[in-house]
């Protein structure tokens, strides 16, 4: 099927469900909706904003097929409506296309955002196809393409000499295969390069988003800012954030960050993340121990996720403890909380501060 017949489908289908889940929520209806998943810490950037890739990854503790297929078989997964697949480096997973298969399978309204950092061009491509030929109806509505400016800048962000002419040439070769943007991240020297990056993705026919996640201090305490504190950081974008970003609520989401706003997250609500083990936790920023509900390797997922500890942590997520010691506590999971809950706040603070971030 055409690439524009099937997102237009798809494009609706979500609208209709995205309708569907705001009244739901706002009528406090609690039903898992969405799922990350980190596949795996593994990575192949060398990337100075993110250590991932210093990270053990551990492969012969991820998750088996057999594994993925008997949790995410669980009944109160069969309404999820979202799927993120994260990591590391999707991509280095040979058996990525197998894993997007169980999960369409047992989670058939669900579509899917994925990232991957492009470095490997025809590797990627190879299992984009794989993944159509097993899946082939699946709705991957966007892969995020990690783009830091022009090749000089993000050859340099990367740790990867000809980081930039790989991933676009993962571009061009992917792009007729499902929606493709642009994934950039704000460093201390690539703060003027985010309208570039948009009109480089306009020539490209596509578009530009900001990955806010990696400039939280996620996994270490690193000073990749140099003097610079994470809220010295956030200050200086707000100019460029003024010009370029025309969504409301994409100006609500970084307006609450740069002013510590407690946002109502719904973490073990309606949404988890599962990482590459089987652990529970409530989302993907905050790591620590005593966040794991259980393992799915080792237990029923119902089991796990009707465990008193679970009410316990909603409590302390309610508080806002976790969302902003290390700067924020990430864009993508918050935001979806914010995406469903929060309209009215957004809307009264759009008419209160006039839009400006
Ligand atoms: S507020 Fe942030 S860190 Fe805390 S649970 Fe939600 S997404 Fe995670």
């Amino acid at each position: 099927m055409n690439l524009y017949i099937k997102s237009l489908k798809n494009g609706i289908n979500i609208g209709k469900n995205l309708f569907i889940d705001t009244i739901r929520k706002w009528s406090n209806i609690p039903k898992i909706r969405c799922i990350r998943y980190t596949t795996t810490w593994e990575c192949n950037s060398k990337c100075d904003s993110c250590f991932i890739w210093k990270i053990n990854s551990k492969k012969d503790e991820l998750m088996t097929l057999e594994e993925l297929d008997r949790f995410t078989s669980s009944e109160l997964l069969k309404d999820v409506r979202r799927i993120i697949i994260s990591g590391g480096e999707p991509f280095l997973l040979e058996d990525l296309p197998e894993r997007l298969q169980i999960l369409h399978e047992n989670c058939p309204k669900a579509y899917f955002g994925m990232t991957a950092n492009g470095l490997t061009p025809d590797r990627i491509l190879r299992l984009v196809k794989r993944i159509f030929e097993l899946s082939p109806d699946i709705c991957i509505r966007n892969l995020g393409l990690s783009l830091n400016g022009p090749p000089e800048i993000h050859n340099r962000s990367r740790g990867i000499e000809n980081a930039f002419e790989k991933t676009m040439k993962t571009y061009e070769l992917i792009k007729e295969y499902l929606p493709v943007r642009f994934s950039f991240t704000f460093l201390p020297y690539n703060i003027d390069q985010y309208k570039w990056i948009k009109s480089f993705a306009k020539e490209k026919r596509t578009d530009a988003y900001i990955c806010w996640t990696v400039i939280s201090n996620r996994f270490f305490d690193r000073n990749f800012l140099g003097d610079l504190t994470i809220k010295e950081f956030y200050q200086k974008l707000r100019p460029m954030l003024n010009k370029e970003v025309k969504r409301i609520r994409e100006k609500y989401l970084f307006n609450s960050f740069i002013e510590e706003r407690h946002l109502d997250c719904t973490a073990f609500r309606d949404f988890f993340h599962v990482d590459p083990y089987g652990n529970i936790y409530p989302c993907n920023f905050n790591l620590s121990e005593d966040r794991i509900l259980g393992n799915v390797k080792e237990t029923d997922f119902v089991e796990i996720w009707t465990r008193k500890k679970r009410t316990e942590i909603i409590n302390d997520i309610k508080s806002g403890k976790c969302l902003y010691p290390n700067g924020v506590c990430g864009d993508s999971d918050i935001n979806y909380s914010v995406s469903h809950t929060g309209m009215h706040c957004i809307l009264l603070w759009y008419l209160s501060s006039n839009g400006k971030i």
